[in-house]
């Protein structure tokens, strides 16, 4: 019997986001071992003619829900239009991004179905004829590897992890001419929550891409208060800016604008100085053509070290105390 995966997309206005041919990448993964029928989900308003594009070009069968009224994402009408929908129709895995949205509503769709969760999935793969599904844990210290339970499961999947098929037309299975366009509209009139609007916080944009010297701080400063040191190491070079490794800005200690890596911000700066990050290929992905790198880390075996320029193995904190204290010190103006 074949299996039924919904994936759901991901909107930037009118635009379907990369993340979606993740998402549809991972379906394809499943549906190599359990064959399966993959329909895409686009939810939003006046969305019948992207999702009639979608559908011709890849093949799959699009769902477009149409909510009236609601132009950007409103949690609460997600997590009510999605129940519904897969209340009258059930489908094994229900695939949504890790994002902001993908988070909010994913959990709360999981405990409306009654079924499981696993966020932030970076891989799949079949293992005994069982569907076993891999994500960090203890903030990227652990791959942990699940094995399917119950059906449906809901997931949700870490941008980065699959390729996304740059053309859509290369994505299409098979076999299948066009896919079903299903059209939907979902009036209602929840306000539980309602869109206000959005601005780019005052002064906190990303300045990555101009600096000359970009310093970052990971995981290894200890607490949100050290990263005061990052920025006091970054004022004493011109033109430079501050990053972070995402698990800090997962953390809340560090705005996501100053990400560095596979998901974050590229960078090519003339010096990168990279304090308290172990180097995860993730991290490095985003600061490879950087000229020149500098890393701090307590541990003499971390990877950032096979790509540093200079290595200093000691704590970064009180590395950067010492040298910023010398720095003042031999300064002509001190
Ligand atoms: C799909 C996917 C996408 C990802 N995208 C990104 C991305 O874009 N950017 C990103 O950064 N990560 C990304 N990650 C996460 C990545 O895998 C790593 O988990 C992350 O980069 C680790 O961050 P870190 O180096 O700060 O922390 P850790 O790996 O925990 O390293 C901390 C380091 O600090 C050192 N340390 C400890 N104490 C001190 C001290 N006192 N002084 C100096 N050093 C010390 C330790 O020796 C260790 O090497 C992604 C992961 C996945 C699965």
């Amino acid at each position: 019997m074949k299996r039924k995966i919904a994936v759901i997309a991901e909107l930037s206005g009118k635009k379907i986001k990369p993340i979606t041919f993740e998402l549809l990448s991972m379906a394809q993964k499943i549906h190599r071992w359990e064959p399966s029928r993959i329909s895409l989900f686009i939810v939003g308003d006046k969305i019948d003619k992207l999702s009639r594009c979608i559908s011709a070009d890849t093949g799959y069968d699009v769902y477009a829900v149409n909510t009236p009224g609601h132009v950007k994402y409103n949690g609460s009408v997600f997590k009510k239009v999605l129940t519904s929908l897969f209340t009258k129709e059930t489908f094994d895995y229900i695939c949504a991004p890790h994002s902001t949205s993908g988070m909010d509503y994913a959990p709360a769709l999981s405990i409306a179905l009654q079924a499981e969760c696993i966020t932030g999935v970076e891989d799949v793969f079949f293992e005994e004829k069982k569907l076993c599904i891999v994500r960090s844990m203890f903030g990227g210290k652990l791959s942990a590897k699940f094995i399917k339970g119950t059906t449906p499961l809901v997931m949700t999947l870490q941008p980065g992890s699959f390729k996304p098929c740059p053309d859509p037309k290369k994505i299409k299975i098979e076999n299948t001419k066009t896919g079903k366009l299903t059209s939907l509209i979902y009036k209602t009139d929840e306000n539980k929550m309602r869109f206000k609007g959005t601005e780019i916080s005052a002064g906190k944009g990303s300045d990555l891409g101009k600096a000359d010297v970009i310093v970052s701080g990971g995981r290894g400063i200890g607490e949100r208060e050290n990263y005061e040191y990052i920025e006091m190491l970054a004022k004493l070079f011109p033109r430079s800016a501050t990053a972070a490794s995402r698990p800090i800005c997962d953390y809340g200690w560090v705005i996501y604008h100053k990400q560095v890596g596979m998901t974050g911000a590229i960078v090519s700066p003339k010096l990168y100085i990279a304090c308290g990050i172990s180097g995860a290929s993730q991290h490095v992905d985003g600061i490879r053509d950087s000229k020149f790198i500098v890393a701090i880390n307590t541990d003499p075996e971390a990877p950032v070290f096979q790509i540093a320029d200079i290595c200093v193995v000691d704590d970064a904190i009180e590395f950067i105390k010492l040298f910023v204290e010398k720095f003042k010190k031999n300064s002509p103006n001190s």
